[in-house]
């Protein structure tokens, strides 16, 4: 309703930017999205956010209808809470964070002093910036160290314990971004409590095999839980803040408890105003995620990722970690003339979206990068199964094996290759539409 009529409303008075939103869909529909971080927004999940929901602000409604606790909770934020709660076995849900950088940020600015030691993983061996990367804090806020992986490209959860019994952090950060394999939570839970700190979980990459238990979960081992809405769960733009059997536990001097203290961390102090139609968005999505669809679609997910990784490494190429558990394919080019960045131009060329990684050792600078991450979280949602994954390795391994390097930025793909295997994704694609999405027109948007 809201969107059929903003629609006709957007073509009719401003046909430039409704072209381009057509095309964009085009785009979405034509090809592979095989970027690890990407997912499918339901159109239901879209409708909220496109919703009357938007005309509600923190000031222009009688009452605190906020979760600060002071007073009644909206019945939509009460939806995503109650949602929230049952997807994850969490005892205490914020759902108000506009993005996990801002969630983890909160939980910190909620928790730690100015000066306190962050315990996190390194950036370019799967960290992500908010979990302490030296430079982001710029010794202004918090002390940042870190641990990083193992020989094996695993966690090294035994570095993790030296640092953290030598540092004693107040905080240590675990979860990653560009990691294939199973993180242990319990075993970060033991390494906290040894050295006296508290422990912060981000599944911002793997809420979605979390929420249907194909990852274990970190809700009740961390004593606080983070994860962003649009990754592999497919919502919102937006972050959940969770806690589960801490959550009760008194911290700090004034004997508040950690749920207390997270629920001022984002509303008002933080970040200032949640978006309602963000927070309906995101109970509707926690609603998808209990269905069977969801749950065969993160099977695929794992499925898929695993069959990609071992035929990309039959056809020669070298898998970090020689697999993976999660949805997460990363592949190393260290040595090779062909840098991560080639590879993601040369890969998008043909309508398949993948991202340059950074990889651990990595000599090439964060711009070219000698890895590129591979994700099937979209596909998997579209329908993919296993024929269609060996297909997809197959074209994947054509355009890597005929591309020419010409440096570290730019590259010599032959006609004939780009155009074959175009062909073969466009068809992939049309065969496997974006699902309950209105169909697309395929015809050029030039028109
Ligand atoms: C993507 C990601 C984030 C950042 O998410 P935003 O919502 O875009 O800020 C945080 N943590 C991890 C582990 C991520 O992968």
């Amino acid at each position: 309703m809201f969107i059929r009529r903003g629609y006709a409303l957007l073509a009719q008075e401003d046909p430039l930017l409704h072209r381009a939103l057509v095309a964009e869909h085009q785009r979405q529909d034509g090809t592979l999205m095989m970027v690890a971080s990407s997912s499918i927004v339901d159109p239901s999940v879209l409708a909220c956010m496109s919703s009357v929901a938007m005309n509600v602000t923190a000031e222009g409604y009688p009452g605190a209808r906020y979760h600060a606790g002071c007073g009644e909770i909206d019945p939509i934020e009460q939806y995503a809470i109650d949602r929230a709660m049952a997807v994850f076995g969490a005892r205490y849900v914020n759902v108000q964070a506009h993005s996990a950088t801002t969630a983890n940020y909160a939980v910190m600015s909620a928790l730690l002093n100015p000066g306190d030691v962050i315990l996190g993983m390194k950036l370019d061996q799967g960290g992500h910036l908010t979990h302490g990367f030296p430079a982001a804090y710029s010794g202004t806020y918090f002390q940042a160290i870190n641990y990083g992986l193992d020989n094996n490209r695993r966690i090294d959860y035994k570095q993790a314990r030296e640092l953290a019994l030598e540092h004693r952090p107040k905080l240590i950060v675990c979860g990653a971004t560009a990691y294939p394999r199973t993180v242990d939570f319990a075993r970060f839970r033991e390494i906290a409590d040894e050295a006296g700190a508290l422990l912060l979980a981000d599944i911002s990459h793997i809420a979605g095999l979390v929420a249907t238990g194909l990852h274990p979960s970190p809700v009740d081992h961390a004593h606080i839980t983070t994860t962003c809405t649009h990754k592999q769960l497919g919502g919102p733009r937006g972050a959940l803040i969770m806690s589960g059997r801490d959550a009760g536990t008194p911290f700090g001097e004034d004997g508040r408890t950690l749920a207390q203290r997270l629920r001022s961390a984002i509303f008002p102090y933080f970040q200032g105003a949640p978006i309602l139609p963000v927070i309906a968005a995101k109970a509707r999505m926690l609603s998808l995620v209990q269905t069977e669809e969801y749950r065969a679609a993160a099977r695929r997910i794992v499925d898929n990722a695993a069959l990609l990784a071992s035929e990309l490494a039959g056809l020669g190429y070298q898998v970090i970690t020689g697999g993976t558990d999660n949805h997460i394919v990363l592949l190393d080019f260290i040595g090779q003339p062909i840098s991560g960045l080639v590879a993601e131009r040369a890969l998008e060329d043909v309508g398949i979206v993948v991202n340059k990684n950074h990889i651990p050792g990595d000599p090439r600078p964060s711009t070219v990068t000698s890895g590129v991450r591979i994700g099937t979280n979209s596909v998997a949602q579209r329908g993919f199964g296993p024929s269609e994954i060996r297909q997809c390795a197959q074209l994947i391994d054509s355009v890597l094996r005929a591309v020419r390097p010409l440096g570290e930025r730019d590259y010599e793909l032959e006609d004939f290759t780009r155009q074959a295997v175009r062909a073969d994704v466009r068809k992939l694609a049309s065969q496997f539409p974006i699902p309950r999405y209105v169909p697309v027109d395929r015809r050029q948007p030039s028109e």
